[in-house]
């Protein structure tokens, strides 16, 4: 399979007297959202993504809400974890699009710098990630803050790509074996191969 598709959701409830931090950035407000780690909706959201897009499970099962190593943790340690697993898998990120949905702050003015920071933290290119905001109108939500990321995948190597360096290596292994033929029947003896290429893996 080339291209694997993932979604994420998450959501934390404002609190006052917290730091805000929304997709890795330090918002000034004067509540932030509670959470055993720094409460990061949007960076959870796209770890879920990640995770789930390698069928790895969800950031709960790596990272236990109870968990003492985790409070107040900076989430883009669970980010790279997940992206640690999606190499693992084989693949890398194509792109990347998320909305949160909160009354306050207001995202569109910083919606640029939230763009720059979540790329930076993913080592893509921020044209190849979208952050959209929007207000939980009807949604009796006004003192959440909910996030949804939705990620494609594509395979590091084309299977195409590993069939021509296999055939690649195999030539070269048939190549070797007529000049070591033609050697020895020059010379009238068998020439030893200097090393077994098959053993080298
Ligand atoms: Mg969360």
């Amino acid at each position: 399979m080339d291209i694997r598709i993932g979604y994420g959701w998450d959501s934390h409830a404002f609190k006052p007297g917290v730091p805000l931090r929304i997709g890795g950035l330090s918002i000034d407000h004067p509540e932030g959202l509670a959470g055993h780690s720094d409460g990061d909706v949007l960076l959870h959201a796209i770890t879920d993504a990640l995770l789930g897009a390698v069928s790895a499970g969800d950031i709960g099962s790596f990272f236990p809400p109870g968990d003492p190593r985790w409070k107040d943790a900076d989430s883009a340690i669970f980010l790279d974890l997940a992206k640690e697993e999606i190499v693992n898998a084989g693949y890398r990120i194509v792109n990347l699009d998320t909305t949160l949905v909160l009354n306050a702050p207001k995202i569109g003015p910083i919606s640029g710098e939230m763009r720059e920071r979540v790329a930076e933290l993913l080592g893509i290119m921020p044209a190849n990630v979208g952050i959209k905001a929007k207000t939980p109108e009807g949604l009796d939500a006004n003192h959440v803050a909910q996030a949804h990321a939705v990620v494609l995948l594509e395979r590091i190597e084309e299977p195409g790509e590993i069939d021509t360096m296999s055939a690649v290596m195999q030539s070269q292994r048939e190549l070797e074996d007529v000049v070591r033929d033609l050697v020895s029947q020059v010379h009238g003896v068998p020439v030893k191969a200097p090393f077994d290429t098959d053993d080298i893996t």
